[in-house]
C-alpha cells in the first residue's frame, strides 16, 4: 500500500505530493485530470514569485516537480468511493471508477471544485475571452472597462464591490427579486456611483464579436422585456461546487458540500486529510490550495510516525 495516497492532482494535490515524497515515503496521486482547474486558466498573475504564467505551463510545471520525486501519478483515474480503515491505523481504501481499489496508510483528499455555469449561449464560447469566474484572478484584466456580475448572493455582491474599484462600470444581474447578500454588503454596493443593479433579471445570452465579449442580454422577469447591456466582461458568480459528491456519508461535509477540516487539514475520519478548494478553507486560490496541500502532507506524516510499527 501507499504511505500517502492523494486523490486529486491540482495545486493542492501536487503540493501534498511533493511534501510527502520529500519525507522518503511511498506516495501516489490519482487524478481525473492532473493539473486541475489550472488547465482552464489563461493568465496567472498572482502566484507569489511568478510575475506571469499561463495555466497549461503552470500545470506542466506541477507535474514535472511531482515526477521529479518519483511519485506514482495515476492520471485519468476517478475515485468513486472512500472506505475508512476498519481498525485504528489500518489501511484506508479508495475505490476507482475503473474497478481498482487502492490501499493507503493515509489519504489526502484534494479533488477541488468547479464553478457553476449559467448555461446561456455565449458562456462557453467566450470563456476566458471576457467570461470569467474569479474576480481576484481576472479583475485587473478589465481595468477601465465595463463588466457585469451575474449573481446577487454574497460572492456576487462582494465581486461587484471589488470590481467597482478597478473597472469603469459594473452591472449586477440577479435572477430573484432581491439581492440575497448580507445587508451590509448590499448597502455598500448601493452606495457606489459606478454600479447598476438589476433584480428579477434573467440572463439570456452573452454576446460577442471578433472572439471577445461585447454585451449581455437579460429578460426583465416582471415585464418580460428584453434588454441588452454593452460591456467587455462578465463574471459568473452563482456558486462554486466542491467535487465531493462521492464522499457524502463517509466524510463530514459542510452545508455547501465542502470537506470540513481543521487548521492542520484533518477530516473527521482517522488517517484521512484534505486540502484546497474541496474543503472549508477560506478563499479558493492556487497559492492557498498549495499551502493547504503542504499542511495536509505534513499532518499525514505526523500521523504516520505515530502509528505502531507493522
Ligand atoms: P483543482 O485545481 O480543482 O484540482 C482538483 C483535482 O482533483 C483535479 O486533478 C481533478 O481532476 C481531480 N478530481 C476531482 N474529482 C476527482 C475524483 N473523484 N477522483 C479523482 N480525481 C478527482 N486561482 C489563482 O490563484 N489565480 C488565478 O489566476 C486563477 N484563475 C482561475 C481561472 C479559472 C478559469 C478557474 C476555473 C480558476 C482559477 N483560479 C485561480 C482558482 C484556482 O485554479 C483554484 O483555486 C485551484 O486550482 C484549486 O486547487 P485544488 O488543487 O484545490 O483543486
Amino acid at each position: 500500500p501507499f504511505d500517502v495516497l492523494i486523490v486529486g492532482g491540482g495545486p493542492a494535490g501536487a503540493a501534498a505530493a511533493v511534501y510527502a515524497a520529500r519525507k522518503g515515503i511511498r506516495v501516489g496521486v490519482a487524478a481525473e485530470r492532473f493539473g486541475g482547474q489550472v488547465n482552464d486558466t489563461l493568465a496567472i498573475e498572482n502566484y507569489i514569485s511568478v510575475l506571469e504564467t499561463d495555466g497549461p505551463k503552470f500545470a506542466a510545471a506541477l507535474e514535472a516537480q511531482v515526477r521529479h520525486y518519483g511519485v506514482d501519478i495515476m492520471n485519468l483515474q476517478r475515485a468513486e468511493k472512500l472506505v475508512p480503515a476498519s481498525e485504528p491505523g489500518g489501511p484506508v481504501q479508495v475505490v476507482m471508477a475503473n474497478g481498482a481499489t487502492l490501499k493507503a496508510r493515509s489519504v489526502i483528499l484534494s479533488t477541488g471544485a468547479r464553478w457553476r455555469n449559467v448555461n446561456v449561449p455565449g458562456e462557453a464560447e467566450y470563456r476566458n475571452k471576457g467570461v470569467a469566474y474569479c474576480p481576484h484572478c481576472d479583475g485587473p484584466l478589465f481595468k477601465g472597462k465595463r463588466v457585469a456580475v451575474i449573481g446577487g448572493g454574497n460572492s456576487g455582491v462582494e465581486a461587484a464591490i471589488d470590481l467597482a474599484g478597478i473597472v469603469e462600470h459594473v452591472t449586477l444581474i440577479e435572477f430573484a427579486d432581491a439581492l440575497k447578500a448580507d445587508a451590509v454588503l448590499v448597502t455598500k454596493l448601493k452606495s457606489l456611483p459606478n454600479v447598476a443593479i438589476h433584480t428579477n433579471a434573467q440572463t439570456t445570452e452573452i454576446t460577442g464579436a471578433n472572439g471577445t465579449v461585447n454585451g449581455l442580454s437579460y429578460k426583465d422577469r416582471a415585464s418580460g422585456e428584453q434588454h441588452h447591456v454593452e460591456l467587455e466582461g462578465v463574471f459568473v458568480q452563482i456558486g462554486l461546487v466542491p467535487n465531493t459528491e462521492w464522499l457524502k456519508g463517509t466524510v463530514e461535509l459542510s452545508r455547501f458540500g465542502e470537506i470540513v477540516i481543521d487548521a492542520k487539514g484533518h477530516t473527521n475520519v482517522d488517517g484521512v486529510f484534505a486540502a484546497g478548494d474541496c474543503t472549508t478553507v477560506p478563499y479558493k486560490q492556487i497559492v492557498i490550495a498549495a499551502g493547504a496541500g503542504s499542511t495536509a502532507a505534513l499532518s499525514a506524516f505526523d500521523y504516520l510516525i505515530r502509528q505502531p510499527l507493522v
